[in-house]
């Protein structure tokens, strides 16, 4: 089997998808993007395609290898993004030729079901209460939300005091059955997650995400050390070799991006990795339908996962919809806040070619905002 051809799709809201094509007549998807560079990953797919055109889609491997390091050059969100995708639409034609799931061809089925979350509240999280009441009784069990909404590096005793009281808020409605993780997105310094972190532990957030900035990893033992709840973080990181010293600095929850972490193969490694240092897997993902999908066949068959973002209702997702691009929009529900186990071959996604090829033609050109802070000077989104 050869790899014939490579399209790929700018489709609202902010996503990329991937089609590659082949001279057996299968097709695979995948979702190469980073959130606000769709165009650059975009030009990166296709100065992969020369590695593409003509090998054998079913050694991934191979074509990972040389998609990741034949060109001197490595590393990074846009090269990292371009190969995830292409990855994932590798392992979905991989599966499809056996007739398999993906979570099969990856050492079987572990679990039954998946436990997914949603976001609430926005970039500026205000009336999240609500937020979560809704959330609630579309099914899910679990939430996550942002620490804050555009705040100070060094949060003053009232910011501080709000970001307790919204936790509080969205802690009365969930209850204590059910699950609230907090996002800090990097607004703080080291020393302010230290500050901040444990007033929020009495209220049992399920983890605390990127209580400081990816580039400050070398100081994320000094956060974990001042933490009495989990330290999550991963979104921002791109191989096994970023998650190494996360890991060392004792973070208790990876969260790699399918489609930014070199996809199915990276994040499969990446979750062996936590592994070995009784780490949990909880995949990022305000994606589309085939980041999702990835995403589920490497929970199916991750031991050490513990649940996966998904992006349904979320506040990003104003143009369109994961479910817009998909044909079997059943394979996504959650009852109970749980996805069942699919074993259609593949990823298990049925796209739909005609919306994605409709939607391509509006485009788009998402944008993450650029926030100031009160004195002019640029703050972290
Ligand atoms: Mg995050």
């Amino acid at each position: 089997m050869k790899i014939t051809e490579v399209e790929t799709f700018l489709v609202p809201p902010r996503w990329l998808f991937c089609r590659v094509g082949t001279d057996a007549g299968l097709v695979g998807w995948g979702e190469p993007v980073v959130e606000g560079r769709a165009g650059s990953v975009r030009a990166a797919v296709d100065e992969l395609t020369d590695l593409l055109i003509g090998s054998d889609p079913r050694r991934i491997e191979d074509l990972w290898q040389a998609m990741t390091k034949a060109a001197f050059y490595r590393g990074g969100p846009v090269l990292s993004s371009a190969v995830a995708g292409i990855d994932q639409a590798l392992w979905d034609i991989l599966g499809q030729s056996l007739g398999v799931p993906v979570h099969q061809l990856l050492g079987g089925a572990v679990r039954e079901r998946v436990r997914v979350y949603g976001w609430i509240g926005g970039d500026e999280p205000s009336q999240v209460a609500d937020a979560a009441a809704e959330r609630v009784a579309a099914g899910l069990t679990a939430v996550k939300m942002n620490a804050s909404g555009r705040i100070g590096r060094m949060p003053t005793a009232a910011e501080t005091a709000g970001v307790v009281n919204r936790l509080a808020a969205v802690r009365e409605v969930m209850g204590e059955d059910r699950d609230v993780a907090v996002d800090f997105h990097g607004r703080f310094t080291v020393a302010a997650a230290r500050r901040v972190i444990p007033e929020l532990a009495p209220l049992h957030p399920l983890f605390v995400e990127e209580p400081v900035l990816p580039e400050y990893t070398h100081r994320l033992a000094d956060v974990v050390a001042a933490s009495p709840v989990p330290v999550a973080t991963g979104e921002r990181l791109f191989s096994r070799t970023d998650f190494l010293p996360a890991l060392r600095a004792g973070v208790a929850v990876v969260q790699p991006d399918l489609s930014h972490a070199g996809g199915v193969s990276e994040v499969r490694r990446i979750a062996a990795l936590a592994e070995a240092h009784d780490a949990l897997l909880a995949p990022h993902c305000p994606l589309g339908p085939i980041a999702l999908a990835a995403s589920l066949q490497v929970a199916f068959a991750a031991p050490n996962f513990l649940i996966q973002e998904q992006s349904i209702g979320i506040h990003y997702n104003a143009d369109a919809e994961l479910l817009d691009y998909v044909l079997d929009r059943e394979s996504f529900a959650f009852p109970d806040g749980f996805i069942a186990r699919t074993d259609a071959p593949g990823l298990g996604v049925r796209i739909d070619e005609a919306a994605v090829r409709r939607a391509d033609r509006a485009g788009h050109r998402w944008r993450p905002p650029v926030w100031r802070h009160p004195d002019g000077s640029l703050a972290e989104w």
